[in-house]
């Protein structure tokens, strides 16, 4: 089995959605046609590529697997098969809007994971993330041809990119599909994508009260667009990393704290922890394992701005497992005194 990256191949990243498979695809397939790049032998090799890789991807059982294993499942019946796998009719597409000369289109949006712990999560921070941005290509300003060896008019059509007689005769032209030029060079710098990554460290602005699945965007930080089109945007998703002190409930916390029998008995001031620090509580007397204490506003803040959650406390109570002699005849006397205990 191949170990070919087909996110790569796309040039997507892992977690790309449908649509955003089917763009690749598309806006690959068309750059990379057999039709449109004539005999190149480097384009037609990328076109089984990119289609295989797209074959796969755009089939969730496949895909599924590929991401488990490395290696798809093989092909399932028609009918079980994703409605985005049918190659031919994103190929009518491909070639429809080619003939139309399509224009600027906007960059694809990407993602990128970044981890923060439920205290940067409570306080908001800064952060660095190291992306690999797709920037137009400078050797070819993302034209994908070598500057010196342009595209050909096609000799079919003569550049029109139609063949025929006048409307309704017209139709497009089969050398060139509709082109009106056949690219008989890539550049090399790109490999003809007229796009190429550039590493680059970005700032990143954390505020207070992101929690798991957050999304901020880093607008124009996405791919290049091409012909001009806008660059996507780039959404960094927080992950935030847990914390076996706390169980989070959206804006409030929970917690347990541990508290010995003497304070339980007499009650008296308790740190507890807070998902940014510490606070001071006062246990009354007579508390009681299971007691809920709920500190008001000192939660998680909400990215709204709205008032922030609650800590919620709940008291588990810390009996000692042995005692001594002494102990144990100091607690009988007491218990002649204090009979719940
Ligand atoms: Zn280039
Ligand atoms: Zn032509």
């Amino acid at each position: 089995m191949r170990a070919r990256d087909y996110y790569k191949t796309l040039n997507i990243p892992k977690g790309a959605s449908d649509a955003e498979i089917k763009r690749a695809y598309r806006r690959l397939a068309r750059q990379y046609h057999p039709d449109v790049t004539g005999d190149d032998v480097r384009s037609t090799e990328r076109f089984k590529e990119i289609t295989e890789a797209y074959e796969v991807l755009s089939d969730p059982k496949r895909r599924r697997s590929y991401d488990l294993f490395g290696a798809p499942s093989p092909p399932g019946a028609p009918d079980e098969r994703s409605p985005f796998s049918d190659v031919a009719d994103i190929f009518a597409d491909v070639m429809r809007r080619a003939s139309r000369r399509t224009g600027p289109e906007p960059g694809i949006d990407v993602e990128h994971a970044l981890a923060v712990t439920l205290a940067e999560a409570a306080t908001g921070c800064e952060r660095t993330v190291d992306v690999d941005l797709t920037r137009a290509c400078d050797q070819c300003a993302g034209k994908g041809y070598p500057p010196d060896k342009p595209p050909e008019t096609c000799p079919d059509c003569g550049g029109s990119g139609t063949k025929g007689g006048g409307f309704p005769l017209k139709r497009s032209c089969g050398r060139c599909d509709g082109l009106g030029s056949i690219r008989r060079y890539t550049c090399r710098a790109c490999a003809g994508e007229g796009q190429r990554k550039v590493p680059e460290r970005l700032k990143v602005t954390v505020p207070a009260g992101v929690d798991t699945g957050t999304r901020l965007r880093l607008k124009g930080k996405g791919e290049a667009g091409r012909e001009g089109g806008a660059a996507g945007d780039l959404y960094v998703v927080i992950q935030v990393k847990g914390d076996e002190r706390f169980e989070r409930d959206g804006a409030d916390v929970h917690t347990t704290l541990k508290v010995g029998l003497r304070q339980a008995l007499l009650g008296g001031k308790i740190e507890v922890p807070l998902p940014d620090g510490l606070a001071v509580m006062t246990l009354p007397s007579g508390t009681q394992g299971g007691q809920v204490f709920r500190i008001k506003g000192k939660g998680m803040p909400r990215l709204q701005g709205d008032k922030p959650g609650d800590v919620l406390v709940t008291v588990q109570l810390r009996v000692p497992k042995q005692l001594s002699d002494d102990a144990r005849r100091l607690i009988e006397r007491l218990a002649e005194t204090v009979p719940d205990l």
